[in-house]
């Protein structure tokens, strides 16, 4: 496979989204869980 098609399959996949409420997950966000920062903060109480 050409490097190019790698590059536009990764560009092309839809954005994270938190498991709980659905909203778009910033990519820099820990990898590690699937929730938006205020799903994962709620979690901690
Ligand atoms: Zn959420």
């Amino acid at each position: 496979m050409a490097l190019g098609s790698v590059v536009e399959f990764f560009r092309n996949l839809p954005p994270k989204q938190c498991s709980c409420c659905g909203q778009e997950v910033k990519e820099m966000h820990d990898c590690y869980t699937h929730q938006c920062e205020k799903c994962d903060t709620e979690d901690l109480k």
